[in-house]
């Protein structure tokens, strides 16, 4: 016996209606990739209204549902995987990547266990093995994989929180935090938001972190790091979110290892450096780190979501993230919830694996150092232009002024209204600042002259409204 409306989805499964609608729906918006606006017009956000309607009544048309998702969806999107979206830290899409993405998505596998999806438990295995190599992280070092450095840096800190307590008998699991000892949290005070958060989440306190002055470029200044102890959570960067600076990792990690401190080091996009030749000399120390938190969907451009945790301390990591119950049944494989929050979760190992294999070494060096280059670029030509370049342009990140806070953030606003590229602003010491980030494989150095010019138009607007008030 079949309903009437599973025979409707077998006929859709098989007839394949809806993927060709699907498909010519993504090869007609991957034509439009490079002409695209880098934010969508006024008019296309007004058309999302499309979407704001009542629950339907009954079942609706499945290629009908696609088409109406690009014609009113696909103009209201960023063009992130252009080569003019400079806004976060985005990062493109590979097509290899997207490929497997379609493929997976196909396949619809829970990773939670080996049993519930074999493929995907050998790709993360792969995948596991392949990063300690890329990063040159010690051989015991376990991977798990989530949807973001967000919630990589919550498995890493719940982990090293799992041992900061077990160092002093305490089984934080067990006995939770009432009458417990004291665990203390060491960080910059450039540390990314998500860290503050995990820390807040992981009921370790905001208040109770001790913040360390950074330099102008926003790195730990060693010397003011205070004395660390085996009860200390250390969190370090790797790629400073606004000027993509590096953490001192051989200093700071000498001295935490010493007195058995754990080390997290946030590189959710600037550990990619360490894959890459000329720019290997940012991340020199890391490997002595205890956990380390990085995107795929940042510099490495696989589509979201894709986060990974890399932790030395297998046991403490498992410990902090195991679940348990009669009907899971772990295995002698690979079992992917071992090492994440999440039990289930889409098998987001094939897009990651599909990436490297297709990359290499060599096109992961490529890409890493061409998102720099194109960095320098805009730098250069934006200093040739009397744009004040405030960071050193070690990576990916172009911070930039002008004369004033208000012609800086006019210009960002005209910038954005153009359409020719992305650029959000930030607070770069009590400084408005354009924050520029080049993330995608796509940007090529024409983006960049082409961009510049959007700003020198921008400003120019700018410049014209201050005269005229
Ligand atoms: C983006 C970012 C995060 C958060 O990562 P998500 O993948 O967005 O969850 C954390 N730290 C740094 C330095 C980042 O750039």
């Amino acid at each position: 016996m079949t309903s009437s409306l599973q025979n409707k989805m077998f006929r859709e499964l098989l007839g394949k209606e809806i993927f060709e609608a699907a498909k010519l729906s993504a090869y007609d918006y991957a034509e439009g990739t490079f002409s695209r606006r880098a934010f969508p017009a006024k008019a296309a956000l007004s058309a999302l209204e499309h979407f704001a309607e009542d629950l339907p009544q009954s079942t609706g048309d499945g290629p009908e549902i696609i088409r109406a998702l690009h014609a009113f969806g696909s103009p209201a999107t960023v063009a992130s995987t252009g080569g003019r979206y400079f806004g976060l830290v985005n990062g493109g899409a590979i097509p290899a990547a997207l490929g497997a993405r379609w493929l997976a998505d196909f396949w619809d596998q829970n990773s939670a266990l080996f049993k519930s999806s074999p493929v995907n438990s050998k790709l993360e295995e792969v995948c596991e093995a392949w990063l300690r190599a890329i990063f040159g992280l010690p051989p015991e070092t376990a991977a798990g994989f989530v949807s973001g450095s967000s919630s990589a840096i919550l498995c890493g800190l719940a982990a090293g929180r799992y041992r900061a307590f077990q160092n002093q008998g305490w089984d934080i699991n067990e006995k939770g935090f009432r009458n417990a000892p004291r665990i203390r949290v060491v960080t910059g005070r450039h540390a990314h938001g998500t860290v503050v958060k995990a820390v807040a989440v992981l009921g370790m306190g905001v208040e109770n972190i001790e913040w360390v002055d950074v330099d102008d470029q926003g790195r730990i200044i060693p010397d003011q790091v205070p004395e660390l102890d085996e009860t200390t959570i250390l969190i370090l960067q790797a790629g400073n979110v606004n000027s993509g600076s590096f953490d001192a990792f051989e200093i700071l990690c000498g001295r935490a290892n010493a007195v058995g401190a754990w080390i997290h080091i946030d590189g959710a996009f600037g550990l990619w450096a360490a894959a890459c030749s000329t720019l290997s000399h940012l991340t020199r120390g890391i490997e002595a780190a205890t956990s380390w938190s990085v995107d795929g969907h940042k510099t490495l451009n696989t589509p979201y979501d894709s986060g990974i945790i890399l932790c030395r301390d297998k046991a403490s990591l498992v410990a902090a993230l195991q679940a348990s119950g009669s009907y899971i049944g772990y295995s002698e494989n690979r079992d992917g919830m071992l090492y994440t929050p999440e039990m289930s979760r889409r098998a987001r190992a094939a897009e990651l694996w599909a990436t490297l294999k297709y990359l290499g070494q060599s096109g992961i060096d490529e890409l890493v150092s061409g998102l720099h280059a194109r960095a320098v670029q805009m730098a250069s030509e934006l200093r040739a232009e009397d744009f004040e370049i405030l960071n050193d342009v070690v990576f990916n990140q172009v911070l930039v002024a002008c004369e004033n806070d208000v012609t800086t953030n006019k210009t960002i606003e005209y910038v954005q209204e153009s359409g020719e590229c992305w650029v959000g602003g930030a607070k770069w010491w009590q400084r408005a600042v354009v924050r520029i980030s080049v993330c995608s494989w796509a940007t090529t150095s024409e983006d960049i002259s082409r961009s510049v010019k959007a700003f020198v138009q921008a400003r120019n607007r700018a410049r014209h409204d201050t005269a005229s008030v």
